[in-house]
């Protein structure tokens, strides 16, 4: 017989990978190396990642966020976001003589590299991606207004008009849905069989395996909670896999604290990972509050190993 004051069982099953990226991690290297190098206050223009917990701890330590850049002063060093910002913000920060420091995921500026490459060539970018998210609009202003046609869905896909349907490209935002995406790029594929597109996907390693992740342990879960922000894009993709493979009972929390406890009433197991601007201490943080009421045993599910690491730029290292 149990003794009244037994904690029930809870079993998390972990998902890995999860949380931070390569991208993510070398962006928040930046402000501190910035802060290190050029004291405070240094500059940030939006959140460098989404993420409150990050963006408070580097306020903290100097690190000043702003929506523009004339928020800036003149002799204040600025960091521009691992979201990647439009070509008009370096060249406003170029004319006013601003010390600048680009924190945006190489990945990011890949998918800006190849937009160029296909304008240059002379087709019209179709942009697949989430209107208003900053990643979206840092890529469309990497070329003249009107150059970039955003695609958000598989039905506009099917209705899209476009001048020269011979001379077509894709790109795609780096944090959406892998699953979606495809319905989107075999929707245009369809109706444009000319279109060019990327040889491997500019859906990102990190995006792609917190998916997976998610994908393998779902189902076995009665429950699952992503930590992550509601304005991170890879972290809401994370909650709608979830409930797309298995498991409806899935949601978002930015930290432990927002838990509702009775959700998990009748949950004996427990899916648990993290979208790639959430650092695991929140992960920590989430199994601590969970060992306070039950009997945690902890199961980790990892898909595959990560090893990708960018460097930072050669202005904060030499
Ligand atoms: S989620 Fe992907 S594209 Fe975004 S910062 Fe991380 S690695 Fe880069």
């Amino acid at each position: 017989m149990q003794p009244a004051t037994a904690k029930p069982p809870l079993t998390i099953l972990l998902a890995g990978p999860r949380g931070f990226c390569a991208g993510v991690d070398r962006a928040i290297q930046i402000v501190e190396r910035a802060l290190e190098r050029f004291g405070r206050p240094v500059f940030v223009r939006h959140e460098i990642v989404h993420n409150r917990f990050v963006v408070e701890s580097l306020e903290a330590k100097g690190a000043v966020f702003v929506d523009e850049l004339d928020e800036v002063p003149d002799d204040r060093p600025v960091v521009f976001s691992a979201h990647g910002v439009p070509k008009s913000v370096p060249a406003e920060a170029g004319r006013r003589e601003l010390l600048y420091v680009d924190a945006t995921c190489p990945l990011v500026s890949k998918v800006h590299r190849e937009s160029e490459r296909h304008h240059a060539a002379g087709r019209t970018v179709i942009l697949i991606g989430h209107r208003g998210h900053p990643e979206v609009i840092g890529t469309m202003g990497q070329l003249p207004p009107g150059k970039v046609v955003l695609v958000e869905d598989v039905a506009q896909a099917e209705t899209l008009t476009v001048a020269d349907p011979e001379n077509l490209a894709y790109a795609t935002q780096t944090t959406l849905s892998v699953d979606d995406t495809t319905g989107i790029v075999a929707a245009l594929r369809r109706r444009f069989p000319s279109i060019q597109g990327p040889k491997v996907e500019d859906i990102c390693y990190a995006t792609t395996n917190r998916q997976a992740a998610v994908k393998a342990i779902a189902a076995r879960c009665d429950a699952l909670v992503v930590i992550g922000a509601p304005n991170s894009s890879n972290s809401m993709r994370l909650v709608e896999v979830a409930r797309n493979y298995g498991c409806p009972r899935a949601t978002l929390l930015r930290r432990a604290s927002e838990i509702d406890w009775g959700w998990l009433d009748g949950v004996s197991r427990l899916g648990v990972t993290a979208g790639a601007s959430a650092p695991e201490a929140l992960v920590d943080e989430l199994i601590a509050a969970c060992r306070a009421r039950y009997d945690v045993t902890i199961e980790e599910a990892r898909v595959t190993e990560e090893d990708t690491v960018f460097k930072l730029p050669r202005a904060l290292v030499a």
